[in-house]
Parts: structure tokens; sequence; C-alpha cells
């Protein structure tokens, strides 16, 4: 990693949480902050100063789609109610110019998306060529949330992690680099945050009856998110799975898993397509 966010990391993000066949998410500590060395205090610091190399790349990526540059970047955000996705949103993607991002959260299906195949409300949610992509929520939903409460027969939902993999190599083929981002928060630490939004009038808008019916299923839950990411984790399409138990933590990971991303792209400033100095002497002329 070029510019490592000077030294606060001993392995990059994306080296430290990237998904490897056998892990288990059982055996994962949601209060550990995988790769990085550094103090609480650091990672908030750190957390501006990377926004603002995030917010730079983001707007090369914009940049060359004005220019009719069809890559985009999808980060897709999975994880438990209060670990913490509507957060990543504000204070990560908070950082980059919203004309360049295009923000799709999903909550149950509408009866018109009942309608329709799974995948159908995804594509049509799919960021345009220079924009920064970000699902709240995702077609993972199809093999979590539906898994566990069988809306669908078990044959239905077992076929979808192969078709979720040939949905995602299209996309990849098409130009867009998937940034998957598997959020995990401790039953506990999710006990707390249901708390605060139980003890706070500004929060109450954020709780929801169905939280702590869910609760229950916690295990079943565990199981689905493993199966999701033992079968869709792929050489191009990689899980990264984030300990979010600490908000600062999964912040700056996330930044620098974003950063990582747009890195690989090798974006450059595109090139005018008009002469330079034809323009300056026109605009001085003028
Ligand atoms: P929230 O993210 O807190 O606004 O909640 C959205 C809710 O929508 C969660 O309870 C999800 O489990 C639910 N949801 C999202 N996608 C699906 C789906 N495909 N089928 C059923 N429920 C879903
Ligand atoms: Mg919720």
């Amino acid at each position: 990693m070029a510019d490592n966010a000077a030294g606060l990391w001993e392995t990059p993000a994306a080296e430290a949480l990237r998904f490897r066949p056998g892990m288990q998410i059982a055996d994962l500590d949601s209060r550990s902050t995988p790769g990085f060395v550094s103090s609480k205090i650091d990672g908030k610091r750190a957390l501006h100063e990377r926004g603002t190399v995030l917010s730079s790349l983001q707007e090369k990526l914009y940049a060359n789609g004005r220019s009719g540059d069809n890559r985009s970047v999808l980060l897709v955000l999975q994880g438990m109610d209060t670990a913490g996705k509507g957060g990543m949103v504000r204070h990560v993607i908070g950082h980059v110019d919203p004309q360049g991002v295009d923000h799709v959260a999903f909550g149950v299906p509408t009866d018109e998306e009942k309608r329709h195949h799974y995948l159908w409300r995804v594509t049509k949610a799919l960021p345009r060529g220079g924009q920064l992509g970000v699902f709240d929520r995702s077609h993972y939903e199809d093999v979590l949330v539906v898994r566990v409460h069988g809306f669908v027969p078990e044959t239905v939902w077992r076929g979808r992690y192969d078709e979720i993999n040939q949905f995602e190599k299209e996309l990849l083929g098409t130009g867009t680099t998937l940034v998957k981002v598997a959020m995990f928060v401790s039953l506990d630490e999710q006990k707390s945050r249901l708390q605060k939004r139980l003890e706070r009038p500004d929060k109450y808008w954020k709780y929801n009856p169905g939280d702590v019916t869910e609760r229950k299923l916690w295990p079943a839950y565990q199981d689905a998110y493993q199966a999701m990411l033992d079968k869709t984790s792929t050489e191009d399409a990689p899980w990264y799975v984030v300990p979010c138990d600490r908000k600062w933590y999964s912040r700056i990971a996330v930044t620098e898993l974003l950063i990582d991303a747009f890195e690989r792209l090798r974006l450059e400033w595109p090139e005018p397509d008009f002469d330079v100095d034809t323009e300056k002497r026109r605009l001085a002329e003028s």
C-alpha cells in the first residue's frame, strides 16, 4: 500500500480482513482491530485524512465517467442490525462528493419487487460508469434473512450462491469493482446498541421491535453468514470480514478497503477533448 496512513497498519486492511477459506466467524472477535496497530485517537484522525484521499480518488473515477469510462466501484455492506451500516455511509461515504455516489438501501421487497426475480431490483440499482455505488444490504439478503426464515424452499436458496457468483462475474466483466464487506457485531454489543435506541428519543426512529425477534435467530444467522462467506468469496470478488464492535475501527478499515480498490484501478485524470493552448488563447481574447 502506497501511503498506508503513516504506519498505523502493520498489515494492510485488504490483506488483514480478506476472508480466507476455512475461516470461521464463530471464532471472530468483534472487538478486535485486525492489522491496525495504533490507538483509537489515531484511528479517528486517520479517518479524516484518509477520507480526503478517498475523495480525490472518487473524483477521478467520476471525471473519467463523465468522459465515457464505464468503470465503477460497488461497496456492498452486509451485517446484522446495529452493525453500523448507516454510520458507514455517513462517516465514510460522507467524505466523497454526493454527485458521484449511487446509494441504495434494500429493505423488505415491495409488492412490485416480489413479482420479479430477486436480482431484478439489484440490477436496476447498479452504479453507472464513474459512480461509487453503495448497497446498504443487497442481493445477499436472499441467502440470509430469506434462508433463516425459510421464505423460499431450501432448494431455491441453495441455488442462489452459484447464481450470485455468476451475476457478480458478469458485473466484474462490465467494469464494476466489487468491495464486499461483511460487518460483524457481537450479540452483547448489539444489545447495548439497541438499548441506546430505546433510551434516546433521537434514536427511537432506528429501533424496530423486529430486531429483538431476530436476536433469537442469531445462531441461524451465523450459519447463514458463514455459508455466504464460504460460497461467495471468490478470487475477484472476495468478502472482507470486518469486526464492528469498535465503530472507529470498522470505519477506518472500510475507508482503507475502498482506497485499495480505487488504487487498483490506476485512474488518471481524463485527457481534455479540446486543445488547452487554443482554449487559453480564446479565453484571454474573450
Ligand atoms: P433496515 O436495514 O434496518 O432498514 O431493515 C431492512 C429490513 O429488510 C431488514 O430486516 C432485512 O432483513 C429486510 N430485507 C432486506 N432484503 C430482504 C429480502 N430480500 N427479503 C426479506 N427481507 C429483506
Ligand atoms: Mg434496522
